[in-house]
């Protein structure tokens, strides 16, 4: 049955067919009948044991109901990029031995990002979530295969993101609540409007993006 998919929350009381995000450490908060992602945040990188934390992400990774590696990735806003690199390129190939798709959480480092996809060759889905890089970045990306996530910086218009995800095809899109505590089929309403497109198509594409993606 069809269902609203939401690529990314940090809501661990959701109910619905969403990929709840996990640090390494909230291991025990895993229950059977949901759905998760794991892996280390480039914020956390500077203040944790990495070898500890890469070792319990690819342990955890392993389990069934993990769908995907994440989020992880680079944030310009954040300290130790040289560090956040290194262990963004290990999860990655956490990823690629799980063979589980990346959840990649970048900031100010979509050129590095596009640099890591030419170099990298990585053969699982990448899906960019909260992306807010430009069209030209977006359509490099695509070309490496690249999903993109969006939520509510949707409703900002101030922001180009709506425009941007106007332009993004809907075979390359997801949509997702992070940390708001927005409803999911608000933020399809909202897409489907930038989009003028239908609701509950734009719910049957990302249900197909999600079958293909997860082999679910
Ligand atoms: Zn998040």
């Amino acid at each position: 049955m069809v269902q609203f998919v939401n690529i990314h929350t940090h809501n661990f009381n959701d109910t619905g067919l969403s990929i709840i995000n996990l640090f390494p450490e909230d291991i025990k908060k895993i229950k059977k009948n949901k759905f998760y992602s794991a892996g280390i945040h480039p914020w956390k990188v500077g203040n944790i044991n990495v070898y500890e934390q890469l070792q319990q992400t690819e342990r955890i990774s392993k389990q069934e109901n993990i769908l995907a590696v994440g989020e992880i990735g680079l944030d310009k806003l954040y300290p130790d990029f040289d560090l956040q690199k290194e262990v963004f390129l290990k999860q990655i190939k956490i990823g690629e031995t799980v063979r589980k798709p990346i959840l990649v959480h970048c900031v100010k480092a979509y050129s590095e990002l596009a640099e890591i996809m030419k170099k990298e060759n990585i053969k699982v889905p990448v899906i960019i979530h909260r992306y807010s890089g430009n069209i030209t970045i977006a359509r490099q990306l695509i070309r490496f295969g690249c999903y993109f996530s969006f939520g509510h910086e949707l409703f900002n218009t101030k922001s180009k993101t709506p425009g941007v995800f106007k332009n993004i095809p809907s075979e390359n899109i997801f949509l997702e609540t992070d940390d708001a505590k927005t409803d999911i089929k608000d933020v399809y309403k909202k897409a489907a409007e930038i989009k003028n497109a239908d609701t509950k198509q734009l719910v049957i594409s990302v249900f197909e993006n999600f079958k293909k993606v997860f082999k679910k």
